[in-house]
């Protein structure tokens, strides 16, 4: 059975789309089936993952109206060495198109159950933003990964994705907790980072992962290939640190 997590963050730019394909082609090399789903209109974990988003016949949006499923529509990416279910700007869309339909929430739940047995991690990169499209995939996962930069606003930033956890758990999922905290972009040279770093251990303990994602270009670059870090660079810094972060994934997710 497929454990489904969310890899999301309101804020932009801080490492959602980076985790998913890294994570997942970690997971990937250590011998787990992956999906990849992206349900950013930006499409960014698509073509990450070495898919243009301009060619895709079917993608995320046609499995949220139920004309294809999740078989019929993913995508396998045979460098990556994961599946990908894409996205393009077709997804901003579904946003509206769904506001009408029933069950509009679980829409990704419902098509997500039918690939179970195919998987054994699903990973959902979530757009910045409370929509209809990251409900969607908060209301089918088991878990969500918040990744986070350790800067001053970062604490102030959590306290609302923990409260929309926390409206979801009750309401949509009871399954849906966080897993954990990861802590990316990370420069130990920098002493507020160390200090934002043990606030979150203090704040939130075993929730915030052991591993730690630095700050690394080569991570930066692979996205211009079309590759995660990870495959892009094996033995930089970088891929080294996501690796890791797959196996805590598989270790955490082994004890749920
Ligand atoms: P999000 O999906 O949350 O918007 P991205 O994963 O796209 O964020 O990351 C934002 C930018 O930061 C991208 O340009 C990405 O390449 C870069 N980036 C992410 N993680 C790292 C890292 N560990 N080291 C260096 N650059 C990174
Ligand atoms: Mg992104």
């Amino acid at each position: 059975m497929a454990k489904i997590f969310c890899v999301a963050n309101q804020k932009g730019g801080v490492g959602k789309t980076t985790t998913t394909v890294n994570l997942a082609a970690g997971l990937a090399k250590v011998g787990q089936r992956v999906l990849v789903v992206d349900l950013d209109p930006q499409g960014n974990a698509t073509m990450g993952s070495g898919i243009d988003k301009r060619a895709l016949e079917l993608s995320v949006y046609d499995v949220l109206l139920e004309s294809a499923s999740v078989k019929e529509a993913k995508q396998t990416s045979e460098k990556v060495g994961y599946d990908v279910l894409g996205a393009n700007r077709e997804l901003a869309g579904a946003e509206v198109e769904l506001v009408d339909l029933e069950r509009r929430e679980r829409r990704l739940k419902a098509a997500l159950a039918a690939a179970n047995d195919d998987y054994d991690f699903v990973l959902i990169d979530c757009p910045p933003s409370l929509s209809m499209l990251t409900l969607n995939g908060l209301c089918c996962a088991h878990g969500v990964v918040v990744p986070m930069q350790c800067e001053y606003f970062a604490l102030e930033g959590l306290s609302d994705l923990v409260n929309t956890i926390k409206q979801v758990h009750a309401n949509l999922n009871a399954d849906l907790q966080i897993i954990g905290l990861l802590r990316v972009m990370f420069d130990p040279r920098i002493t507020l980072q160390n200090q934002v770093s043990d606030q979150l251990k203090q704040h939130f303990g075993d929730k915030v992962f052991d591993t730690v994602i630095p700050r690394n270009v080569r991570l930066a670059e692979a996205p211009s290939y079309g590759l995660p870090g990870v495959v892009f660079d094996p033995s930089s810094k970088g891929a080294q640190a996501f690796v890791d972060f797959a196996r805590e994934m598989v270790r955490r997710v082994g004890s749920m």
